[in-house]
């Protein structure tokens, strides 16, 4: 599964590491108790939810920021939402400067969650934070307000180590409406440019590979949305006086989108580009079991099925605007509206992709069908540099803490805020990680942390800050 991943385990040896290790276990209990009261406060940033919640949530983490004796400066902020004088939801920040020459790290998560959904679909309530077996429910109990509480407690390991007075520059920025699309991400950026800037930028947001495998995220694809129309008449008239002599927009429409794939249903679209890496084993009984595809159908695309998802394009059209079945008369349609959702490779520019897609479409145009292109959204793909210094320290760190290699993992969708935060720091290494495994249901009911899972990260967290902090004194 690893093979093209050169880290692997050592075992803990020096007194740093050890320290961390002890300091991370010894509060645990403590770690989750916390954990759990931010589970209890119902944070949901979405129109329409008590925003006061998510201040009281802003609020504790702030308290739990300085509770680490650490930074020089606690705060909690909001920036504008785009084009808008309305502020967005709080965000905590905290800054402490680096000395001596030793690197600065940002460590990122958010404090809001995913609204709880329907009541019934819980096992337990969704805000009482409630241990069974191995894994602790509860909405947020995973994403992301463990994010959060690894970020603290590897925190006050580092400083339980090193104490105080530590080199390593941290900042904390906790954000208050990621599953509200960050909407004022972008601008809080701008604003607070000078204290987010750092050497490094962990992303505690994203998954592990499973409850024994930790995982560096280090590609996303991108997407270019749009609606499609097609017109081949200015008005309707009856198929029957002159369906065979013009083309309806649906026959039009349904032959351009034809061209969009190849015989195996591989985007067949000239510009958009795949990448080439390896992927983790993942047969097709499993993508079978997972996506529920029907008895008898096969599979789509060429390579390795988990390249197919993370390093190449896809193309699916996931809505039409025309008349419905049973409306359906003996008509010609003059016009026909589709969406096309498209996901680009990691390492394509969307813009450029939104450009090929274009090209495409009208050299493909059936019998001069006339098409506009409107309703465009682009979100860039994301492409870590997996050689840089701080990347294989960040493996090195998460391979001892679990003490098995970690795998550098793809992700089939996007997450925006990713592509702001490239933009603004492009210096910087950015750590996509989590505390997050397969079966922790983020966003649905009965959502869960993985408490073996959770140490484990919090560990690696903890031994990335301080050796990166003892490195920079030598
Ligand atoms: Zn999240």
């Amino acid at each position: 599964m690893n093979a093209h991943n050169g880290t692997s385990p050592a075992t803990l040896t020096s007194a740093l590491d050890i320290a961390l290790a002890e300091s991370v276990k010894t509060a645990l209990p403590t770690t989750l108790g916390e954990l759990g009261d931010l589970v209890r406060i119902p944070s949901v940033a979405w129109d329409g939810f008590d925003h006061a919640l998510v201040q009281r949530s802003a609020e504790a983490i702030a308290d739990l920021a300085r509770g680490t004796g650490v930074f020089e400066n606690v705060s909690i902020s909001h920036a504008r939402l785009p084009d808008s004088d309305e502020l967005g939801q709080p965000a905590i920040l905290a800054t402490r400067p680096a000395k001596n020459g030793a690197p600065t790290v940002l460590l990122y998560a958010h404090h809001d969650v995913q609204p709880p959904g329907a009541e019934a679909d819980w096992d337990t309530p969704a805000y009482e934070p409630t241990v069974i077996g191995d894994r602790l429910y509860g909405r947020g109990a995973a994403d992301d307000k463990a994010g959060v509480m690894s970020h603290i407690a590897a925190i006050r390991a580092l400083r339980d180590a090193a104490g105080e007075d530590f080199d390593l520059g941290l900042t904390l920025f906790i954000e208050g409406e990621e599953e509200f699309g960050s909407r004022s991400f972008a601008n809080f950026l701008v604003q607070h440019r000078s204290e987010l800037a750092a050497d490094a930028i962990v992303v505690a947001d994203s998954n592990n590979w499973d409850e024994l495998t930790p995982a560096l995220t280090v590609a996303l694809r991108g997407n270019v949305t749009f609606r499609l129309t097609v017109r081949t008449l200015d008005h309707a008239s009856h198929s029957g006086m002159f369906g065979g002599a013009v083309p309806d927009a649906m026959l039009a429409t349904v032959r351009l989108l034809d061209t969009l794939w190849d015989e195996q249903g591989s985007v067949a679209v000239a510009g958009l580009i795949s990448r080439d890496a390896q992927t983790p084993a993942y047969d097709e009984a499993q993508l079978r079991a997972e996506t529920g595809l029907s008895e008898g159908v096969s599979p789509i695309g060429t390579g390795s099925i988990l390249g197919r998802i993370w390093d190449k394009p896809s193309i699916s059209i996931t809505g039409i605007d025309a008349p419905s079945v049973q409306n359906a008369s003996n008509t010609l349609i003059p016009a026909v509206s589709v969406r096309v959702s498209v996901r680009i490779a990691p390492g394509q520019d969307a813009e450029q992709a939104a450009e090929a897609i274009a090209t495409h479409l009208r050299a493909h145009a059936p019998y001069g069908a006339q098409l506009s292109i409107d309703d465009v959204d682009t979100g860039s793909p994301f492409l870590v540099d997996t050689s840089h210094p701080l990347v294989a320290a960040a493996k090195q760190a998460m391979a001892d803490a679990w003490q098995v290699a970690p795998v550098e993992l793809g992700i089939g969708g996007s997450i925006p805020f990713i592509a702001d935060l490239v933009r603004e720091f492009p210096e910087a290494a950015i750590l996509v990680t989590g505390v997050e495994d397969p079966h922790s249901r983020a966003h649905s009911p009965n959502e869960s942390l993985h408490l073996g899972v959770f140490e484990r990260s919090t560990l690696a967290e903890a031994l990335l800050l301080g050796r990166l902090n003892e490195s920079a004194g030598k």
